[in-house]
């Protein structure tokens, strides 16, 4: 195993990464270098909070493997260091026959991928889970739950402090260049020296690539989704997780409802471009990332081929009528003013130069060197599987 390792990226998959080797191989020296001041500041932390238990990915998967390690893992990392979950247990809503049909799909996934408990329910049963959901039947997922991924990022930098690794803030990795038997990075805060990267850099995955030398075939392109917050006298009408039956062709699982850990009920999150990969507010606009996502043939053809599923998001971002209307699916006695805005995370989504968007987890090898190239949802959940992963795949190289 190489004994000098950076990570690029201290988000929360670069740092379980970090904490999974320092485990593991405790004599290498594990240096992660993050651009921002504090750790998980992007995707890790602009999320659903959800504890995703393998539920929709294609049985044999990557991400049906790592999700279903994953969630086992991330709970008890959280049980273990008092971090702040619950396993409160998912239903996801079909409201007509042809959604109650792939219901059963969704459920034979579930029992190929290893997931326990999961039931098929009646309106009856449904009900006596979530009182106000709309539909004609639901799964039930009892092994999912929601979290405080911030807790988790900064346990992860606690521990890996503690094992004798070292998370360097304010440290953008600017050049990345080949020095015979390693790296050395040119950052922000200084040169770092490896015998082998890791690169987990999230929304620019792509370009830490690129400035390694391997230039994917795939690239990343953000996909905004932006929630809305439920009022305090209406939370009542959610328990626990609502969610609608997904087209399995996307990775979005479509705008749902989700209980946070710390009080308060999030509806959303819904999938537009974002003019911005770290652009967390509807007019963030940056205009080098705008380009780079507009000059990619694979978005035309996307968009070509989706064309009334683009054209129905961009009007349901700039409509809460519409926002409320996909969500009164689930639950009927929503009204408009019991939605306020609330926070927009953007994910890192991979997409092949055809217009396919890359479904499964993907690490890229490179000699003395690993590529994240995508890991969305449910990368966090996994975040740990995925960590273990990695050490595995650098084990084989070694
Ligand atoms: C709206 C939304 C909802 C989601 N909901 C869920 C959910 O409920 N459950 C779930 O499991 N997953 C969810 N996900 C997915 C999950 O959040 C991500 O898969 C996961 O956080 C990815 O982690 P990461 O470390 O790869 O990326 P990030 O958290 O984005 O971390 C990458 C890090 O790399 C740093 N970086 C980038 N470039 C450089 C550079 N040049 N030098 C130094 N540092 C750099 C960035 O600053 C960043 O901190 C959701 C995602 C979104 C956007």
């Amino acid at each position: 195993m190489p004994s000098r390792v950076v990570i690029v990226g201290g988000g929360i998959v670069g740092l379980a990464t970090a904490y999974r080797l320092l485990q593991t191989q405790p004599a290498s020296t594990v240096v992660v270098l993050e651009k921002e001041a504090g750790p998980g500041r992007h995707q890790s932390t602009h999320n659903s909070g959800v504890l995703h238990a393998g539920l929709y990915y294609k049985p044999g998967s990557l991400k049906a493997r790592l999700a279903v390690s994953g969630i086992r893992q991330m709970v008890d990392f959280c049980r273990q260091h008092g971090i702040a979950h619950e396993i409160c247990g998912k239903l996801v809503v079909a409201t007509d026959a042809d959604e109650q049909q792939r219901l059963h799909q969704l459920r034979e996934r579930a029992e190929a991928n290893g997931l326990t408990g999961v039931r098929l329910l009646g309106r009856e049963e449904m009900l006596e889970i979530e009182p106000h959901v709309g539909g004609v039947a639901a799964l039930h997922v009892p092994e999912e739950g929601i979290v405080d991924y911030a807790q988790v990022c900064a346990r992860l930098v606690t521990e890996i402090e503690a094992l004798g690794g070292t998370v360097r803030f304010l440290s953008r990795v600017r050049q990345i260049v080949p020095d015979g038997k390693g790296w050395k990075l040119l950052t922000t805060s200084g040169e770092v020296d490896a015998d082998y990267l890791v690169n987990c850099a999230g929304l620019h995955s792509d370009r830490v690539a690129a400035l390694a030398g391997e230039v994917p075939e795939v690239k990343i392109v953000p996909f905004r989704g932006e929630y809305y917050q439920l009022s305090p006298e209406r939370q009542g009408l959610v328990r626990h997780l609502i969610y609608p039956v997904p087209d399995l062709h996307f990775p979005f699982l479509g705008v749902h409802f989700t209980r946070l850990i710390h009080g308060g009920v999030e509806a959303g999150p819904n999938a537009v471009l974002a003019c911005a990969r770290e652009g967390y507010r509807k007019l963030d606009l940056n205009l080098v990332d705008l380009a780079d996502a507009l000059g990619y043939p694979g978005l035309w053809r996307f968009m070509g081929r989706h064309r009334r599923m683009c054209w129905d998001e961009v009007r349901r971002s700039l409509s809460k009528r519409l926002f409320c209307a996909s969500l009164q699916r689930l639950v009927p006695e929503l009204r408009l003013g019991d939605l306020s805005p609330g926070g927009a995370g953007v994910r890192a989504q991979a997409m092949h130069p055809s217009g396919e968007l890359v479904q499964d987890f993907s690490l890229i090898r490179q000699a003395r060197a690993l590529h994240v190239v995508n890991a969305p949802s449910p990368a966090a959940t996994a975040s740990l599987a995925i960590g273990a992963e990695i050490v595995a795949r650098m084990a084989e190289e070694a």
